[in-house]
């Protein structure tokens, strides 16, 4: 999972010349997705700079040999489940052969120049048929400032330093950037009177997380041991996990999140590949005294040495009024991702512990991750203290939770001393009125 070649060159340069200085898709990054193109069926691709390379074109240029060859030919499809359950060797294949393609100077430029597509021609699908979707909450800021508003004496649950915790999500409902959002109903209970009605959430948020690809499954029974758990992860993307707090919290004892969370579920569509952040690896910061120990099963040096990412993350907030009054958005939110009490590895190992069964293109959300202090929490419910804090926006309105026509975007940038940064692309969602019902 540490192999740092010539892809990640920080002076590698594109003949492909949007991409140069782009900021999110850099010859360094290359990330895979599946796009439509003037409106056909979705085909798999990989993005540098504006414009998207379609792997079934690479696949029959015959410029590809062995591995790169086998992963652009299992990538032509409209998913790319196939590509991810190669495991990483035939995309790190994949991923030498297409840098090496597309760097300046490369003799294939004429061959490689009809295979691209402009990206504004494109619609970004989602990059794999998702079989499952769960959701951690491995955030350790965001688990505290939560628990706090609810158990101001017991803030953590005495079981978040052992567990890496989560619970299953709605796969079905997770869609790219741009989905809009329609204001969801559920039951509600008064707090004032006790009543319950059915009715449009009035404390509708968003949640600050990156989500988990899944590259190769495992067999029922065989837990996936955390020294392997690089092997069976794809890459990241960014994901926003709106949640509708009237209806949790109701609805969440005893089994826990349900329709608060099952309405939407927004990721950015490009996937960053492991082999692309191998740079940004950092050492996971170490369990504060008097933590309890690790199990086994979630401890590995490995892990521990090169488990966490140099990533910075932020939230923007744009209102209708303030997109039409060409007011940049506000800022919710500027956070790291080593925020991260748990790592991706230890996610892995913890959800097959007991054999269940990851397979190809599943997907992992981390849990919504805030740092300790103000300006760094990635959701309303912390940024406005459950809505007893306001927050001003510009133009003189003001937010509790989200109202209609308000635009979330969630961003992310890797970054290390010497190397190029990389991004995922958007991941945006505006919010709709509620459906007629
Ligand atoms: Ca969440």
């Amino acid at each position: 999972m540490l192999t740092i070649d010539e892809t990640h060159d920080p002076a590698l340069l594109s003949w492909v010349e949007s991409a140069n200085d782009h900021a999110d898709f850099p010859i360094q990054n290359l990330p895979l997705g599946v796009v439509s193109h003037l409106g056909g069926p979705g085909r798999g691709a990989i993005a540098i700079g504006e414009m998207v390379l379609d792997l079934a074109a690479l696949a029959a240029s015959g410029l590809l040999e062995g591995d790169a060859q086998a992963a652009a030919e299992a990538g032509c499809g409209e998913s790319l489940n196939a590509l991810l359950a190669l495991g990483h060797l035939p995309r790190r294949a994949l991923r030498r052969a297409v840098s090496a393609l597309l760097a300046a100077g490369s003799a294939h430029r004429d061959a490689i120049e009809g295979l691209l597509i402009p990206m504004a021609q494109t619609r970004p699908q989602l990059p794999a048929r998702i079989g499952d979707y769960s959701d951690f909450y491995v955030g350790i800021h965001h688990a505290q400032g939560v628990g706090a508003l609810f158990r101001p004496d017991q803030p953590l649950l005495p079981n978040y330093k052992h567990i890496p915790i989560g619970y299953h999500g709605r796969a079905s409902t997770v869609r790219t950037s741009d989905t809009p959002l329609v204001r969801p109903h559920g039951q509600i209970r008064d707090a004032a009177t006790g009543a319950v009605r059915y009715e449009p959430t009035a404390r509708l948020d968003f949640e600050l997380e990156l989500g988990l690809w899944i590259a190769r499954g495992n067999p029922l029974g065989s837990p996936i041991p955390l020294a392997r758990a690089h092997d069976h992860m794809a890459g990241l993307t960014l994901l926003n996990d709106w949640s509708a707090r009237d209806i949790q919290a109701w609805e969440y004892q005893p089994l826990g999140p349900f329709q608060s969370k099952s309405f939407l579920t927004t990721v950015s569509p490009w996937i960053v590949t492991c082999e692309a952040l191998a740079p940004f690896r950092l050492a996971q910061p170490a369990r504060p005294q008097g933590d309890p120990r690790l199990l086994p099963y979630l401890f590995d040096e490995a892990d521990q040495a090169h488990g966490a990412l140099g990533l910075e993350l932020r939230a923007t907030l744009a209102s209708a009024a303030m997109r039409r009054a060409g007011t940049a958005p506000l800022e919710l939110c500027r956070t790291q991702a080593r925020a991260m009490y748990w790592t991706l590895g230890q996610m892995v190992a913890h959800h097959t512990a007991n054999g269940c069964a990851l397979e190809s293109g599943d997907l992992l959300g981390t849990g919504t991750i805030s740092g300790a202090e103000a300006g760094t929490r990635g959701s309303l419910l912390e940024i406005t203290r459950g809505g007893a804090d306001p927050l001003a926006l510009p133009g003189g309105e003001t937010r509790t939770f989200l109202e209609d026509g308000d635009e979330v975007a969630l961003h992310g940038r890797f970054v290390a001393p010497g190397r190029r940064a990389i991004g995922f692309g958007a991941c945006r969602g505006i919010v709709m009125p509620p459906a007629l019902v």
